[in-house]
């Protein structure tokens, strides 16, 4: 077989692990080596279906010894198989660098053998990689199972490390993934957050100490093949930050590729709810929310229809009206249609004199959401009569109409969808 029909086949097989931003890592080339890396991430181009490949995307192996029933590699399905010899692919990687194709690597691989041999084999493509001077980004997968010692070296030669925790709980992989654990995810997860704390440290005392992935690790999660809940994720990926520091959790919609019975009975991946998690993991992240705020066990699943900070703003009518020019970063962070940098531009602004709402259009805020919400000197926006039910009536007339529709996976080759809507991601 020859190299470019490996990367075909290894290239395709690695378009269904979500977890490809690269940001993060700061390295400007020396002058003697090849390449860079940017920390403002190197990952803006996107595949054919949708996800994002300016790094060369592939896996090692796709022959894979496993049977987990979510996954397109696993070892009784009928797909065509390869794998790369190290060599193949750590020239296929620089070649590609040196034509300015990509900016980085983002390696992984089906179990072939066991988990250490094919670690082994992973580690072997990035150290020939850094033995060629080779200075682009580098994301490894870690493979469940393998050694500390493999996963120690992997970290000084890798900028992220990720392991996937696959299932939101123990139950759902014990049944889909009968030949993972959750200890043999998790510890190494624990592995990692205590290296990279550690050289964090080390860089600090001695600032040419060797880096450990120095992008930090994330992980992915996929969501609609087993019956968690919203609540349930959201509460894992919370607890998975605070105790092991990760960048990024990737939530991955759930692609139906088999009929094993323990999978959830869905013709096409749950986007739209994939789309929600993101807003709601940005809400924990950068907005001070709680997992358990967003929802609870009367709620537990994300509303559809609006952003989870419209749905939690509506569920929460005790919190409003915020006074713009009195409350605090934290409370002004709660209102919809208030962002991050809208919101340290009002602090900063209302040093100045009082803020009217034709300045919080000026300062950036979206007014269409956030005047339910909000009084400027004690007033309210003055043509707003609103209850709760005619509120969510304008909210959804805000959200974009046609968003169910436009969930699909896009297309590199499709025509260019020019429509104003055509983009998903909404701000505050
Ligand atoms: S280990 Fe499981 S998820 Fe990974 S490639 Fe093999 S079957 Fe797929």
């Amino acid at each position: 077989m020859t190299v470019m029909e490996k990367l075909c086949i290894l290239g395709d097989a690695a378009k269904y692990d979500a977890s490809c931003s690269s940001s993060g890592v700061e390295r400007p080339g020396s002058g003697r080596n090849v390449g860079s890396a940017a920390a403002a991430g190197i990952c803006h181009s996107w595949s054919a279906d949708g996800r994002c490949i300016s790094l060369l995307k592939v896996l090692l192996s796709n022959e894979c010894s496993y049977q987990c029933a979510y996954c397109v590699n696993a070892a009784d399905r009928d797909v065509p198989r390869a794998s790369f010899e190290p060599d193949e692919l750590a020239e296929l990687t620089l070649a590609f660098y040196r034509r300015n194709y990509i900016e980085g690597l983002f390696l992984s691989s089906a179990v072939r053998g066991t988990p250490d041999r094919t670690m082994e084999r992973m580690i072997d493509v990035l150290a020939r990689l850094r033995r060629s001077d080779f200075g682009g980004y580098i994301h490894m997968k870690a493979i469940p199972g393998a050694s500390p010692e493999l996963l120690s070296r992997a970290g000084r030669l890798a900028d992220r490390m990720s392991v996937n925790i696959e299932l939101p709980s123990r139950h759902s992989l014990g049944l889909l993934a009968p030949q993972k654990s959750a200890d043999a995810i998790l510890s190494p997860m624990g592995q990692l957050a205590a290296s990279i704390r550690e050289n964090a440290e080390e860089r600090r005392q001695y600032p040419h100490a060797p880096t450990f992935a120095a992008a930090g690790q994330s992980t992915q999660l996929i969501v609609g093949a087993s019956p968690e809940d919203d609540r349930q994720i959201l509460s894992l990926s919370q607890e998975l930050y605070r105790r092991y520091a990760l960048r990024r959790v990737y939530y991955s919609a759930y692609i139906p590729v088999s009929s094993h019975p323990a999978l959830a009975r869905i013709t096409r991946p749950p986007l739209l709810r994939e789309h929600r998690l993101y807003q709601a993991d940005w809400l924990l992240r950068f907005y001070g929310f709680e997992a358990g705020e967003l929802l609870d066990t009367s709620a537990p699943m994300l509303d559809e229809q609006l952003d989870p900070k419209c749905g939690w703003a509506l569920r929460h009518p005790e919190f409003f009206p915020v006074e713009i020019n009195r409350a605090p970063l934290y409370t002004l962070l709660r209102v919809p249609g208030i962002g991050g940098v809208s919101a340290r531009r009002i602090i900063a602004a209302r040093r100045y004199g009082s803020l009217t709402f034709e300045d919080l259009k000026k300062l950036g805020v979206v007014l269409r959401r956030a005047a339910f919400f909000v009084t400027c000197g004690g007033r309210t926006m003055p043509e707003l009569r609103m209850n709760a039910r005619t509120m969510r009536q304008a909210l959804l007339r805000d959200a974009r109409p046609d968003l169910g529709p436009l969930c699909r996976q896009l297309s590199l080759f499709d025509p260019v969808d020019t429509r104003p809507s055509a983009g998903l991601i909404e701000e505050g």
